[in-house]
């Protein structure tokens, strides 16, 4: 592959899927570089809720790959590893991967989020033995059995929904007082014959040796239900407690916001001429597919625009 090219989107998300899409309609020679399979988190969510033009939502498996290929047939090309490093030189980009070295006047960085862990004892050791953040791919093998997903936010119950399809009983262990979902995920896991809620409660321990057997958990900080700990049985411990941005390629040339995220102007240009923010990874991201679509969309058109005319804020 000539490895020069007009943008370069890091990161095969929703985010860079479309800013893929719209560069390469645009007729700028684009490649896509994604270290993991294409669709970033999307890909394993069961039903992606909220998304224009699918009412009663749509699979990730089935969302991702026609953005996929929507992106190969406008002519974007795909490179798979990760990025490793990112510098520039003069006018152009260059991007060190485990696939060779790539460049570009434009760079497109959709880096997503990573789920976050709960870094309690047990959990690296079960990790895949029942330790979990994808419900969709290990729901099905529950058989029937009682597990525990961790955290009061929108992934957790949305993912709760897809595990009680599975699960004899799914209990939501969250550390505040309140669930912090939208009103439609509340309603829905509380009306949920099989779903409990246990709250203002941490996971302090994941329980088991070749397989998970329970979880240990305690009163959140604040609460008034003292120190001690107690066991819940479990046959697997599925993780949303929040999102880490996946922005280190970045860290050491950016300022980024507190939240770690990119920060970015209404063109989803950043403080760095010829380089783009888009997706969850850039500062203020709204946390919903459609909307790092859109960011890409932007991101792509203002890169276009870039390359024409040179022009850049500052
Ligand atoms: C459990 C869960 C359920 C959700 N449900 C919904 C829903 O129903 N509806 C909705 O609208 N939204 C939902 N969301 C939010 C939605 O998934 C995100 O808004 C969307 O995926 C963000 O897309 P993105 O492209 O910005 O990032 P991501 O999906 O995180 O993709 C980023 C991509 O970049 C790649 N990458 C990272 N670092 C590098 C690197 N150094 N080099 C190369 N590639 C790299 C990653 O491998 C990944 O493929 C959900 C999120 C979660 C976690």
């Amino acid at each position: 592959m000539n490895s020069k090219f007009d943008v370069i989107v890091v990161g095969g998300g929703i985010a860079g899927l479309t800013a893929g899409l719209v560069s390469a309609r645009l007729g700028r020679r684009t490649l896509i570089h994604t270290s993991e399979l294409l669709g970033g988190h999307l890909l394993s969510i069961e039903t992606i809720e909220g998304y224009p033009g699918h009412p009663d939502g749509i699979a990730g498996y089935e969302l991702c790959p026609l953005a996929q290929g929507q992106a190969a047939d406008a002519g974007a090309e795909f490179a798979m590893s990760r990025v490793e490093a990112l510098t520039c030189d003069g006018d152009e980009w260059q991007l060190a991967t485990g696939s060779g070295d790539y460049a570009a006047r434009a760079v497109i960085v959709a880096t997503g989020t990573e789920l976050r862990e709960l870094g309690v004892p047990g959990e690296a050791l079960l990790r895949g033995k029942g330790v979990s953040h994808c419900a969709s791919c290990d729901a099905p093998l529950l058989g029937g059995k009682p597990v525990v997903a961790v955290g009061g936010g929108d992934s957790a119950l949305q993912e709760a929904l897809t595990l009680a399809d599975h699960a004899s009983k799914v209990t939501v262990v969250h550390r505040g007082e309140e669930l912090t979902a939208q009103e439609s995920f509340r309603r829905r896991a509380a009306a949920h014959p099989r779903i409990e809620f246990v709250a203002s409660t941490e996971v302090v321990e994941i329980i088991g040796e070749d397989a998970v057997d329970g979880v240990r958990v305690r009163e959140a900080p604040g609460g008034s239900g003292g120190d001690g700990t107690r066991d819940l049985e479990t046959s697997a411990v599925f993780v949303y407690i929040g999102l880490r941005p996946n922005a280190a390629l970045l860290a050491d040339r950016l300022s980024l916001d507190s939240t770690g995220r990119i920060p970015v102007d209404t063109q989803m240009r950043t403080g760095l001429r010829g380089l783009f923010g888009a997706g969850t990874v850039r500062s203020g991201a709204a946390g919903r597919a459609v909307a790092a679509a859109g960011d890409g969309t932007l991101a792509a058109i203002a890169a276009d625009r870039f390359l024409a005319d040179g022009d850049w804020p500052g």
